[in-house]
């Protein structure tokens, strides 16, 4: 049995954190002269650190205990959280899938932290037999899976990541930044068995709060108590909290966008797949189509000129551009762009 304590930095383990005014009175009632805070206003009062209000409409969304819960400011944080808790800058190392979400390995080097590649086959599938003689390198205490991928858009194969975290003795975190576009099932459902898993999700996709900045870590409950440790002690703005927290009420109008981006990336992939400058629209299980065509970068350029702007992502993926899906007009726009280059 993995024993997280052990995996934890040891100054990480010994720190003693910041203990703020709303860590040591809880209650809301009162008149309130303990946080240095104005009288005045409307947004004069700290934010509530464990943000538990929005925490529990997480849980009731999810189906997992608030405990096992931490938000951070957009997964950006939660994944510096994995490495600071983790890592020791200098020794340790992370594993990547390659190519993948670019955070993974600027976040590494802003904790000098080192990083193994690994890349993906040609179906953008973990290569099993590459990854797992790197499971025996016991400066790697991190392994990064994001699924669905980002820039290729699919998902890992279940028994595969599965095979990873059973096997592996460090952290494995599963980033499912997309997952709320995905038919396929969630790795929150591995989280009970495994206590060296960290599924990753986030507000900014699905439930359309890019500018909100919440992302979900779910995890064992010590691993959580750690990223509590280290955070900024009120990382989650109030407004922030209050933009979640309303956007979770209105659910039903986030499931309807889901279906309408859903088949509008249906019917993006068909008329991709028309043109002749289209090599291979690969499959995507994301809000996002990979595709590859003749030339990127002349393709890239001509759309800048007409104000259509894509994500060319040749540097990782050969000839290829990542195409977010955007309203129907905006996707025939990009269309009819497309058929006159
Ligand atoms: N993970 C993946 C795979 C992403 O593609 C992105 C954003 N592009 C993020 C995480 C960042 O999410 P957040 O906005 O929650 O920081």
């Amino acid at each position: 049995m993995i024993d997280i304590n052990e995996l934890v930095r040891e100054n990480v383990r010994k720190l003693k954190p910041y203990s703020c005014a709303r860590d040591e009175f809880k209650g809301s009632d009162g008149v309130f002269m303990d946080a240095n805070e104005n009288p005045y206003g409307n947004l004069n009062r700290y934010p509530d650190p464990l943000q538990q209000e929005l925490k529990g409409l997480i849980a009731d969304l999810r189906g997992i205990s608030i405990e096992n819960i931490f938000l951070g400011n957009g997964s950006d944080e939660v994944i510096d959280l994995c490495y600071r808790t983790f890592c020791n800058p200098g020794s340790n190392k992370a594993l990547l899938f390659t190519p993948t979400y670019g955070m993974y390995e600027v976040s590494a080097a802003v904790n000098d932290t080192g990083i193994v590649k690994v890349a993906l086959n040609e179906s953008f599938q973990i290569d099993m037999e590459r990854a797992k003689p790197m499971l025996s390198d016991n400066t790697i205490k991190l392994i990064f899976i994001c699924s669905p991928n980002n820039p290729t858009g699919n998902s890992m194969i279940h028994s595969d990541v599965e095979e990873l975290i059973a096997s592996f003795k460090g952290i494995v975190v599963i980033d499912e930044a997309y997952i709320d576009f995905s038919a396929k099932q969630s790795f929150l459902l591995l989280l009970e068995k495994y206590p060296n898993l960290i599924v990753m999700q986030t507000f900014s996709k699905a439930f359309g709060l890019a500018a909100a900045r919440v992302g979900m870590a779910f995890a064992d409950k010590l691993i959580i108590h750690y990223f509590n440790k280290l955070k900024y002690p009120y990382n989650i703005s109030t407004i922030n909290q209050e933009a979640v927290i309303l956007k979770l009420r209105k659910k039903e109008k986030t499931l309807a966008e889901i279906k309408k981006i859903s088949s509008e990336k249906e019917r993006l992939a068909r008329e991709l797949g028309k043109l002749k400058i289209t090599q291979k629209v690969y499959p995507s299980d994301a809000n996002f189509i990979l595709v590859k065509v003749n030339n990127a970068d002349y393709i890239y350029n001509r759309l800048i000129e007409k104000e259509i702007v894509v994500r060319n992502r040749s540097s990782v993926a050969e000839n290829c551009l990542r195409i977010t899906v955007g309203k129907r007009a905006e996707n025939n726009k990009l269309m009819n762009a497309l058929k006159s280059i």
